[in-house]
């Protein structure tokens, strides 16, 4: 993945996080508990999320913005924490292309670190990036998914961590469209075809369609998506597919207990959100009958 250098930045879409803060996590030394822990990366489990109470989130004003020097994509290059900023604007900017003059409402990232309070409730590292509806905000442990990343070999490439927030960005679009509430209300059912699956594929297509137009705005950050980049992502999605993942950590699959849908699945979506470029065909993942189709 390559940026582009005169692009300009909009740090005010990363926020800084209340609460929380300090203390490392422990990362396990085992490949079970990395892919677990990745499994929940795309997380977005709403019996999991769902429930907590809303505590002192938003009130930020203490902090400042460690992103504000990040300015331009040339400071993607210089300093590399820039690159999220990078990510944040260009998934915005593909989705306010896609809603009606004023109908895209932003949603904020906050990177934290350890811990960090949110209005579903306070959240550590373990729970993976993931999106909060209650308060519309992404929220991403940096530090973990570059651990992460690293231990899965995934270093050095951009796009499996675009991937990952692409994803969550796909959360939101479901909440401004009311398909995620629409699946909330539907319960917490589990399976190869359930709502909840269906809603991790969809936002999964999401995330391949704006990496299918991530480069085409002049004024995208993103200048260039390779071939490697996509090897990657396709990779990424099959390695989070809770087939993998089960059998990695529980020795056998089983398909009942699915939320993110299998490998198969999630690379599927993904690739069908890529080829098409087109949102309307990840609308899809609620109609069709076979997912891994
Ligand atoms: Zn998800």
């Amino acid at each position: 993945m390559e940026f582009n250098p005169n692009a300009k930045l909009d740090s005010s879409q990363l926020q800084p996080s209340s609460g929380g803060g300090g203390g490392g996590v422990a990362l396990g030394g085992g490949l079970g508990l990395i892919v677990m822990i990745l499994g929940l990366i795309f997380g977005f489990n709403p019996g999991d999320i769902m429930g907590g109470v809303p505590s002192n989130a938003g009130n930020n004003s203490a902090a400042s913005n460690q992103y504000e020097h990040c300015q331009t994509g040339a400071d993607v290059q210089a300093d590399r924490e820039c690159r999220w900023v990078a990510y944040v604007n260009s998934v915005q900017s593909y989705w306010n292309t896609q809603f009606q003059q004023g109908q895209y409402k932003p949603a904020p990232t906050v990177p934290f670190t350890g811990a960090v309070n949110t209005a579903c409730g306070a959240a550590n590292s373990q729970v993976g990036p993931f999106y909060c509806p209650a308060d519309q905000k992404v929220y991403i442990d940096t530090e973990f998914i570059n651990q992460l990343l690293q231990q899965l070999g995934a270093q050095g490439g951009y796009s499996a961590e675009a991937y990952i927030i692409a994803h969550e960005y796909g959360h939101h679009i479901q909440t401004l469209t009311g398909q995620l509430q629409k699946v909330q209300s539907a319960g917490n059912q589990t399976g190869p075809d359930s709502p909840q699956v269906r809603l991790e594929v969809q936002a999964d297509c999401y995330a391949g369609v704006w990496f299918k137009n991530s480069t085409s705005d002049p004024n995208s950050p993103i200048a260039k998506v390779t071939q490697d980049d996509l090897n990657r992502i396709a990779d990424a999605a099959a390695a989070v597919g809770d087939d993998r993942i089960q059998a990695s950590t529980a020795g056998q699959v089983n398909p009942e207990t699915w939320t993110h849908g299998s490998a198969k699945m999630r690379q599927n979506w993904l690739g069908k959100g890529f080829t098409s470029g087109d949102p309307n065909v990840c609308s899809q993942a609620f109609t069709a009958q076979d997912l891994e189709a």
